[in-house]
């Protein structure tokens, strides 16, 4: 049996972390979920995070969605945060409480066709490409809100809220400005009453950033290398 303690110690650190940033920004930490991005860790590893309390699982990929889906039961909630096709919907449409990662109209309209199909309302993230990178997929920040407006017309889709995946930086105060703008954005696009949105959910920070993202209003983090280590690509 191999020693996983140090995941339950990263953990420990990092809640620790996100509380204090709770604190320094006079918030409640039970409104920051700590997202275990498990992707490329298997199921062994996964279940000390689960043990520890860490029941919602960040993966990228739907094939590995599809793999740990049975393996590790139905006291897990799976979240999508990576690319998603249009043709592999309907694989987890089904299996995932959040899909975070909607920034195109026929990715949208390919979730609403398929959880009509199952007679389901699934709950999205808009993502959205806060720093304008050449390399990242999302919506223009300025194109957020007339898109919204578009999904708020989907029946069987439920905008709860914007995600970004902020730029890869040494020191993760370099990009408080996009957690703080985003958060405006939520806020903006809120107060024009659109019919069917209501958002709730701001999903941004990560390993190196996720206490600064706490302190402009996160209220989900998505940290993989934190808790599981430096990501084994080569399996
Ligand atoms: C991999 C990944 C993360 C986690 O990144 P870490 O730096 O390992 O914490 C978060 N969000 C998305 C969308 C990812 O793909």
């Amino acid at each position: 049996m191999e020693d996983y303690g140090y995941i339950s110690e990263n953990i420990e650190n990092i809640r620790k972390n996100i509380d204090a940033a709770c604190k320094r920004s006079g918030r409640d930490p039970k409104d920051v979920l700590l997202l275990a991005v498990s992707k490329t860790v298997d199921v062994d590893r996964i279940k000390v995070a689960v043990d520890c309390g860490l029941n919602s699982l960040g993966e990228n990929r739907v094939q590995e969605i599809m793999e740990k889906y049975e393996p590790m039961g139905e006291n897990v909630k799976w979240h999508l945060i990576g690319h998603l096709q249009t043709n592999k919907v309907k694989y987890i449409i089904d299996k995932v409480e959040l899909i975070h990662s909607v920034e195109s109209i026929k990715l949208a309209e390919e979730i609403n066709k398929q959880a009509k199909k199952h007679n389901l309302v699934m709950d999205v993230l808009v993502e959205v490409n806060m720093a304008d990178e050449e390399s990242k997929f999302g919506v223009k920040p300025e194109e957020t809100e007339g898109f919204i407006r578009e999904l708020a017309l989907m029946d069987n889709i439920r905008v709860r809220g914007l995600m970004t995946v902020a730029p890869n930086v040494e020191n993760g105060e370099e990009n408080r400005v996009y957690f703080r703008n985003m958060k405006q954005l939520l806020v903006d696009i809120n107060a024009k009453n659109i019919n069917n949105i209501n958002m709730d959910i701001l999903s941004m920070g990560m390993t190196g950033d996720y206490e600064t993202a706490v302190e402009e209003g996160a209220t989900i983090v998505r940290v993989g290398t934190g808790i599981f280590g430096k990501r084994d690509y080569t399996k």
